[in-house]
C-alpha cells in the first residue's frame, strides 16, 4: 500500500483575527502521529514544540505581531485510522482497486496534516504527492506542475488553490483511473474512475456540464474554482465529499440503466455540485449552521431536477425528501435545524439538516416568489462571497434583497422544531353560498415545537372553473368562509402540496373520485388516490383507482393509486394490481409488488411476486418483489427469496433487500443464510445489509440472541467500515441490553465520527426497546395475526356488499 511516497502539504494556520481564533489552537489527533524535529521556522531555525493531546503547541522563538505572515514547517509521520484511506487488493478481494482517497469532513483532516481544523477560518493551500510513477495524484485546485523522476520511478504532483477555503475541504486522491473531460463554458469538468470502469462515465456524467451552467446562471455567480473534478473511489464511506474543485464519490453511483429511474446519480452529483457554490464558497462558520451547507445542496440538486425534469418530477423528489424527515422524526427526534445542542458535531449530519432543511427553502422560495428567492439567493452569494456564514447572515440578505422580514419564517422552521399538523373538514352553506373551511392545528405545542403561523393556499373547484383563495393559518382552531357561486366539487389545502406538514382531510368519496378525474396537478390527484384507499369494499373506489393506475400520465399518481389498491386489499384490488403490473416506470412497479405483498398466503399474488423477483430485470422492483414476498407469509417464500438474492446489481440493492425479506420473513433458516453473507470477502454492501438483518431476524429467536450477539460484536471490529455500521444497526435491531457495552465501546472508540453517532442511536433504541420489555414479539406476533384476519375480514365484507348491492338492484 505504497502509493504515497510523501505528501506536503502547505496551509496557513490563521493569525488571530478573533478571539474565538485564539481558543482554538492548531490542532493535530492523537492517531499515531510523530513530529520529528526540527520544527522550523522562516528563517530555518529549530523550534521547540509539544503534543498535548489533540494539540501541537509550537514556541515561536520569537514573539510575533498579531496578523503578521510567518512560516512553520512541520515534518511529521502518521498512521491515521481516519481521514485518509489506503484501498489494496487482497486475498478476499483481488479486483479491489489500489486507491488512496482521503474525507475530511468534518473534523478528520487533521489526522493526516496538523492544521487549524475548523470551519470558521479560510486559506489557501497545497498539495505536492510524490507516488510511483504508474500512480495519478488528484487534489484541490490547479496542477502546478508534474515532476518525474525516472531513476526512482516516482511522480511528483503539485496542485495548488490559490483562493481561500476551509480545512475539510482540502483532499487527494491517488490510483489508476479512466478519465474524461467535458467543457462547460470554459469550466473543466472532469470525471475519474477506477481503471477499467470507463465505459460508466458517460452515463452518469454527461449531464454535469449543464448543472455547472445552470447553478452558475441561477446564482449570479460563474463557477468559482479553476475546474470540477469528481473522482470515484472505492468503498468511500459517504456518497459524495464536496472537497474544493475535486468532490469524491463512491463507486456505486456507476451503474447501468437497471437501477434508473429508482436511483439517478445525477441527484447525488448535482448535490455535491452546489455545493462548491453553498459550502465551498459560502462555507457554514460552526456545525450549528451546516443546514447552510448541505439543506442547499439538497435543495440545489431538486431545482437542478425541476429545470432538467419538470416541476412534478421535483415534487416527488421533495414528497420523499419529506417522508424521509417524517421517519426520523417518529424514530428519533424532533430538533431545530439550527443548534448548538450536540454530543459531536457528526450528530448534525441528519435528515433534519438535509431533508428538511430542503423542504424549508422549498417553502422560503414559494413564500417570497420566484423572482424575489432568486434575487435574495444572488444577493446572499454575492455579499458573503468566499467568507464564512451563520443563519442570520441568510436572513439580512433577504431583508436586503427584497425587504421581506421572514423573522416569523426563520424562528418556527430553523430555530423551532417539529412541523404542523392538520385536521381539515369543510361544508357548504347554501344559504350564505359560502364554503365553510375549518383548520384545526393538532401537533403538540411544546417547546421546541411552535403552533406555526403559516401562509396557505386553498383552491375551490368546479367542473368549469377554480377559485384560489390565499389564508394565514395562525391558530389552534380556524374557521374560513369563502363566497362561491354555488357548491363546488372539490376543495383542496394547499394543492401544490408546498407546506412541510400533516394533514387529516375528511372528505366523501364522491369528491376524491372526483379530484382524481379532474385535479389539474398531480398532487391533487395522488392525494385523491391516498383518500379513495380507505374505501374498502368499494367497487367504484377500485375501478378508478385501476383507471389511474393504468391510464394516468404521471407516474406518481400511478404509484398512489398502487399503494391504495394494497391497502383495500379485496380480490378486485388485487386483480387490479396485476393488471398494472407490466407498467414501463419501475416506479409504479415496486408500487404495485409493495401493494401485492399486502395480500397474505395469496397463491395469485405470492406467484405474481415471484415472477417479478425473478424477471423483472430491473434491480429495486426486483428488491421491492423480495420484500413483498416476505410479507405474503408464504410457505414458499423462503425459498424463492434465497434462490435469487445473490444476483449482482446496483450497490447490491437486491441481495441487501432479499436480507432484510429474510429478517421480516422471521424464518429461522435465515440466520444460517445471512450469516454467511457478513463474511469478509463478500461485497461490503451485503455485508453490511446482512449484518443489520441478522440482528433484526435473531430478535424473533430468543434460543439464537447469544450467538448472533457475539457475531455481531465480533464485526463491530471488520476493517471494513459499511461492515462495521451494519453491525450496529444490526445490534441495534437485535434490541439486546446485553449489546449495549459493546456498543459504548464503539461510541467512545471508533475512528469515524458518523460510526459513534449511530453507535449513541443504537444505545438509545435498545435501552427503549428494553423499557417496553418483551411484549414487543407477542406484540409482533399479534399484529401479524391480526393482518391474516383483516384480510379476511376484507373479503366477506366485500361479497356482503355485493350481495346487498346485488339485492338492492333485484328490487
Ligand atoms: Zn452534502
Amino acid at each position: 500500500m505504497a502509493a504515497v511516497r510523501a505528501i506536503d502539504i502547505r496551509t496557513a494556520i490563521p493569525g488571530p483575527r478573533s478571539r474565538e481564533i485564539l481558543e482554538r489552537k492548531a490542532r493535530v489527533v492523537a492517531d499515531p502521529l510523530s513530529v520529528y524535529l526540527p520544527v522550523v521556522d522562516d528563517a530555518g531555525r529549530s523550534l521547540e514544540w509539544e503534543v498535548h493531546g489533540e494539540s501541537l503547541l509550537i514556541r515561536l522563538g520569537k514573539a510575533r505581531k498579531a496578523g503578521e505572515a510567518f512560516e512553520v514547517r512541520i515534518r511529521y509521520d502518521a498512521k491515521p485510522r481516519r481521514g485518509v484511506f489506503f484501498m489494496a487488493p487482497d486475498k478476499a478481494y483481488p479486483k479491489r482497486a489500489r486507491i488512496v482517497w482521503t474525507q475530511g469532513e468534518d473534523e478528520d483532516n487533521r489526522a493526516w496534516f496538523p492544521s487549524y481544523d475548523y470551519p470558521n477560518q479560510r486559506f489557501t493551500s497545497e498539495v505536492l504527492a510524490t507516488v510511483e510513477e504508474r500512480y495519478e495524484a488528484l487534489s484541490n485546485g490547479r496542477l502546478v506542475k508534474v515532476t518525474h523522476d525516472k531513476r526512482r520511478k516516482r511522480k511528483t504532483y503539485h496542485w495548488s488553490l490559490d483562493k481561500p477555503h476551509s480545512n475539510y475541504l482540502i483532499a487527494l486522491a491517488v490510483g489508476e483511473f479512466d478519465s474524461k473531460e467535458w467543457n462547460a463554458d470554459g469550466v473543466p469538468v472532469q470525471a475519474y474512475v477506477p481503471k477499467g470502469m470507463g465505459s460508466f462515465i458517460d452515463r452518469c456524467f454527461s449531464n454535469v456540464p449543464d448543472m455547472v451552467r445552470f447553478f452558475g446562471k441561477m446564482t449570479g455567480l460563474k463557477y468559482p474554482w479553476p475546474r470540477y473534478a469528481q473522482v470515484c473511489v472505492p468503498e468511500f464511506i459517504v456518497g459524495g465529499m464536496e472537497n474544493t474543485s475535486i468532490t469524491l464519490l463512491y463507486e456505486y453511483c456507476l451503474t447501468d440503466e437497471k437501477a434508473y429511474n429508482d436511483y439517478r446519480p445525477e441527484s447525488l452529483l448535482a448535490h455535491e455540485l452546489a455545493h462548491q457554490w453553498f459550502g465551498d464558497w459560502l462555507t457554514t462558520k460552526s456545525w450549528g449552521h451546516v443546514w447552510l451547507n448541505e439543506s442547499f445542496a439538497t435543495y440545489f440538486d431538486i431545482l437542478w431536477f425541476e429545470h432538467f425534469y419538470g416541476k412534478d418530477e421535483a415534487l416527488m423528489r421533495i414528497e420523499t425528501d419529506r417522508d424521509n424527515y417524517f421517519e426520523e422524526t417518529v424514530k428519533a427526534y424532533k430538533r431545530p435545524i439550527v443548534t448548538h445542542k450536540f454530543t459531536e458535531s457528526s450528530d448534525m449530519f441528519d435528515r433534519h439538516t438535509y431533508e428538511k432543511g430542503g423542504s424549508v427553502l422549498h417553502m422560503m422560495r414559494n413564500e417570497l416568489g420566484d423572482d424575489q428567492w432568486w434575487k435574495a439567493i444572488r444577493h446572499y452569494v454575492m455579499k458573503f462571497s468566499s467568507e464564512n456564514v451563520e443563519t442570520n447572515d441568510l436572513k439580512v440578505a433577504i431583508e436586503e434583497a427584497t425587504g421581506r422580514n421572514l423573522d416569523t419564517f426563520f424562528d418556527e422552521w430553523l430555530y423551532k422544531a417539529g412541523h404542523p399538523e392538520f385536521e381539515v373538514s369543510w361544508s357548504w352553506d347554501d344559504k350564505a353560498k359560502q364554503v365553510e373551511l375549518r383548520v384545526k392545528q393538532t401537533q403538540e405545542v411544546k417547546d421546541p415545537v411552535p403552533l406555526f403561523r403559516v401562509p396557505l393556499v386553498v383552491e375551490i373547484a368546479w367542473d368549469d372553473r377554480v377559485q384560489r383563495e390565499s389564508v394565514r393559518l395562525e391558530r389552534a382552531d380556524q374557521v374560513f368562509r369563502f363566497d362561491a357561486p354555488r357548491r363546488p366539487k372539490a376543495v383542496l389545502f394547499d394543492p401544490d402540496d408546498i407546506l412541510l406538514k400533516k394533514v387529516t382531510f375528511r372528505k366523501e368519496k364522491d369528491e376524491f373520485l372526483w379530484q382524481l378525474a379532474n385535479g389539474k396537478g398531480v398532487w391533487p390527484r395522488m392525494e385523491a388516490c391516498r383518500g379513495l384507499g380507505k374505501f374498502i369494499g368499494d367497487d367504484t373506489a377500485v375501478a378508478r383507482l385501476q383507471k389511474a393506475l393504468t391510464k394516468d400520465k404521471f407516474w406518481g399518481v400511478r404509484r398512489e393509486a398502487a399503494g391504495a389498491l394494497g391497502e383495500i386489499g379485496t380480490q378486485a384490488a388485487r386483480d387490479a394490481l396485476l393488471n398494472g403490473a407490466k407498467d414501463k416506470d419501475s416506479r409504479v412497479r415496486r408500487a404495485i409488488y409493495r401493494g401485492l405483498g399486502m395480500f397474505r398466503r395469496d397463491e395469485v399474488a405470492f406467484k405474481a411476486l415471484s415472477e417479478a423477483y425473478m424477471d423483472d430485470g430491473w434491480y429495486y422492483p426486483m428488491q421491492t418483489a423480495a420484500l413483498a414476498l416476505a410479507e405474503t407469509r408464504h410457505d414458499r417464500a423462503f425459498d424463492t427469496i434465497v434462490k435469487g438474492m445473490d444476483r449482482p446489481s446496483q450497490a447490491e440493492v437486491l441481495a441487501r433487500g432479499a436480507c432484510m425479506a429474510l429478517a421480516n420473513l422471521r424464518d429461522e433458516r435465515g440466520l444460517d443464510v445471512l450469516k454467511v453473507r457478513t463474511a469478509y470477502g463478500r461485497p461490503e454492501v451485503v455485508r453490511y445489509g446482512a449484518a443489520w438483518a441478522l440482528g433484526k431476524l435473531a430478535s424473533y429467536h430468543e434460543k439464537r440472541r447469544d450467538e448472533v450477539l457475539e457475531h455481531l460484536v465480533g464485526l463491530l471490529r471488520d476493517p471494513n467500515y459499511r461492515t462495521r455500521v451494519g453491525a450496529v444497526l444490526g445490534l441495534s435491531e437485535l434490541g439486546y441490553p446485553k449489546g449495549i457495552d459493546e456498543l459504548e465501546k464503539v461510541a467512545a472508540a471508533e475512528p469515524i465520527a458518523q460510526l459513534r453517532t449511530a453507535a449513541r442511536a443504537a444505545i438509545r433504541d435498545i435501552r427503549e426497546k428494553h423499557a417496553e420489555g418483551a411484549k414487543r414479539i407477542e406484540q409482533q406476533e399479534e399484529l401479524d395475526k391480526l393482518k391474516d384476519e383483516n384480510k379476511g375480514l376484507k373479503a366477506r365484507l366485500a361479497s356482503l356488499e355485493s350481495k346487498v348491492e346485488s339485492l338492492r338492484k333485484k328490487r
